[in-house]
């Protein structure tokens, strides 16, 4: 399943500092939605939000509406652990879980919910998860192996299989590929193109070539200035975006002018 986000007026706090201002997109299904800008803009803040992995900091809070296909993430009642269970997250490093097997680790998140499956349902999820990330065929004869003996590139590959073996609705992903050699980043690359038939995927990323490369549609956000809150400037097709943005500040950054 694959589900529409809707931001609408999102401001989003650590405590006092306002870092995110009055964000209001849509990202739809079934599609890659990018998010570049300068560092310290608030991508990152805003991607957290997404899935209610920001208030986890003490402090941090959002106001305004988030809608996942039209119903509201922050409602009342409503549980943030299973906001993260149908909004899945990857990070920057990969970050399997050390002790645990490659088995192990594409079925953390399932345990972690205390869902009671039989070994054998258990084997399927984990293959077919496996599968989905591209992993499957590299690791399918050492399961039960150490899942931090696998190369960065793989790393990253099994916490996606992680992820989506929570059948996620969508998948978050903050710069993925920032830790990868060039050969792993162009493995997740292709993965995100396979997955986008699947799920609803947001990136951030830093690397332009990569949102040009992976993304249907790229947001552009900036800053004044230290202090001041990171805005969306700009949303549209990634090729519009990158060809004849409308807004100055979208054209010089992508120009290399600044950030
Ligand atoms: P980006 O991802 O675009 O680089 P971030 O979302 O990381 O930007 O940061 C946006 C703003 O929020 C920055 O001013 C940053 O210093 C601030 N910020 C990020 N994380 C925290 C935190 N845990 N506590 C307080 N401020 C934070």
């Amino acid at each position: 399943m694959s589900k529409r986000i809707e931001s609408k007026h999102l401001d989003i706090y650590y405590g006092s500092f306002k870092a995110v201002e009055d964000v209001s997109m849509t990202i739809e299904p079934r599609s890659v939605t990018a998010f570049i800008g300068p560092s310290g803009c608030g991508k990152s803040t805003f991607l957290r939000s997404l899935n209610r992995m920001h208030e986890v900091i003490p402090g941090a809070h959002v106001e305004g509406q988030l809608l996942l296909d039209g119903e509201d993430l922050y409602g009342p009642g409503v549980d943030p652990v299973n906001v993260r269970r149908q909004i899945g997250m990857v990070f920057q490093r990969p970050n399997p879980f050390p002790t645990m097997s490659i088995k192990e680790n594409v079925l953390a998140g399932l345990k972690l919910n205390n869902k009671r499956i039989s070994a054998s349902e258990a084997d399927d999820i984990a293959e077919k998860a496996l599968r989905g990330a591209n992993l499957w065929e590299e690791v399918k004869n050492r399961l039960d192996l150490p899942g931090s003996g696998l190369s960065g590139g793989q790393q990253q590959r099994l916490c996606i299989a992680r992820a989506i073996a929570m059948a996620p609705d969508v998948l978050l992903m903050d710069e993925p590929c920032s830790a990868l050699d060039p050969i792993s980043t162009l493995a997740i690359e292709d993965l995100i193109g396979e997955l986008k038939a699947n799920y609803t995927i947001v990136i951030v990323t830093h690397n332009m070539q990569q949102a040009a490369r992976v993304s249907d549609t790229t947001a552009f956000f900036n800053i004044a200035g230290t202090g001041h809150p990171g805005k969306l400037i700009e949303m549209d097709r990634t090729e519009k975006i990158f060809h004849n943005p409308a807004e100055k500040s979208t054209e010089d950054y992508i120009t290399g002018r600044f950030g």
